[in-house]
């Protein structure tokens, strides 16, 4: 009897959990729809800009990339699933009609004038979405793409993203193929380990063993695999983002996988921009980063992207606004060259008597009480039923 009522208990826990996920896809699709661009809203020869990021690579030390923000198609899981939950790439596409193989040439050959401008030794292409995905850039632009980028001068790696699905032995393998012996570092989003935590506050429509299984494929194929986590999704408070963080960061070092901590910006266009409006969340501060990092088993493998993306910010990681510029100066100016632990800012007394009493603040409601208070602020105010 006892043994039933548990299986209850679980059952009812599980379709409860999974009925709030639904609920906030529809928001996110909701979202979407408000906010999708018409085709041709922008020029698609153009890439979106440029930026050069010099950092530690684990692999090749000290790399100067080229990060190339392409103007993308539409990433297909923004049009199918509303998109992950903080997510407002799909703005700045071309609304789902894909962008013709010369203009994506285009836009890349225009990014060689700053690859040899600026000095870079590799390149990062983002096409807010996933590279692999044929509905967003046909497999002859992707060839195109890498050949012609292999064949720029200096050139040691190459680093694209993509949804884990678009991952396979044979798009790899003909991949490396066109590269010659270019490194090819692949991205894939998860964000968090813990299933309980991406099923329900992510929309990220990705299973976690799946993805995982994707990372060691490309170490198999000798790529750099690298994950993709957020610091801090909607809906956990600052040291449930922490310990979520630490526990997928140490489990991936484990398996040999790097991670590119990517701190959440609240985009507009967003579910995470409505909870951000509504008072429900604030990014997060960049002493608890500072700690992640500091408590990270191997920092070497753990990439902290700058806070900038191809996209407008609504608001960004912070502390007060006394240290918050000089904490990122030393962040990204000192540590991240380094990745020596050492090199990570001290905490300041302008906030961390702040700071700690967030970080150190319990909350006495369940997760999925939480997600289901903060859909019901958000709902009302798109259309979907409150
Ligand atoms: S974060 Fe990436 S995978 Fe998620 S919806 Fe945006 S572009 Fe697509
Ligand atoms: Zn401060």
């Amino acid at each position: 009897m006892a043994y039933q009522a548990i299986i209850a208990v679980e059952s009812f826990m599980e379709s409860q959990t999974t009925d709030l996920a639904q609920r906030l896809s529809q928001c996110a699709h909701a979202v979407f729809e408000r906010h999708v661009p018409a085709p041709n809203t922008f020029e698609i020869d153009q890439p979106i800009g440029y930026e050069l990021r010099t950092r530690f690579d684990k692999d090749l030390g000290h790399v100067r990339r080229l990060v190339v923000y392409m103007r993308g198609t539409l990433c297909d899981w923004s049009r199918k699933g509303g998109g992950c939950v903080y997510c407002g790439f799909y703005r700045a596409t071309n609304g789902g009609v894909r962008i013709p193989d010369d203009a994506c040439l285009n836009q890349i050959n225009q990014a060689y004038q700053h690859y040899i401008d600026l000095g870079a030794d590799s390149v990062g292409i983002y096409n807010d979405g996933s590279f692999l995905n044929p509905a967003e850039l046909s497999e002859s632009a992707q060839h195109a793409i890498l050949e012609t980028v292999a064949s720029w001068p200096g050139i040691k790696s190459v680093t694209i993203e993509t949804r884990g699905s678009f991952v396979t032995r044979a798009a790899i393998e003909r991949c490396l193929r066109i590269l010659r012996g270019v490194r090819l570092e692949v991205c894939l989003g998860i964000d968090s380990l813990d299933p309980s935590i991406q099923g329900l506050v992510t929309n990220r429509g990705v299973r976690v063993d799946a993805t995982i299984r994707k990372l060691q494929l490309l170490k198999e194929l000798g790529c750099g695999a690298t994950a993709l986590m957020v610091y801090k999704l909607p809906f956990l408070t600052e040291s449930e983002t922490f310990d979520d963080l630490l526990g997928s960061i140490t489990r991936l070092t484990e398996l040999g996988i790097n991670v590119d901590l990517e701190a959440m910006t609240v985009q507009s266009g967003s579910v995470l921009e409505l909870l951000h409006q509504e008072g429900l969340y604030r990014p997060p501060w960049i002493w608890s980063i500072i700690e992640l990092l500091r408590a990270a088993p191997d920092p070497k493998s753990v990439y902290l992207s700058p806070f900038s993306y191809s996209v407008m910010t609504k608001d960004v990681p912070r502390n007060c606004q006394h240290c918050s510029e000089d904490v990122k100066r030393e962040l990204f100016d000192r540590y991240e060259l380094s990745r020596d632990a050492g090199d990570l800012p001290q905490l300041r007394d302008c906030c961390v008597a702040t700071w700690r009493e967030e970080f150190t603040r319990d909350c006495e409601t369940s997760l999925e009480a939480r997600v289901a208070q903060h859909l019901a602020r958000i709902e009302g105010r798109i259309g979907c039923r409150a």
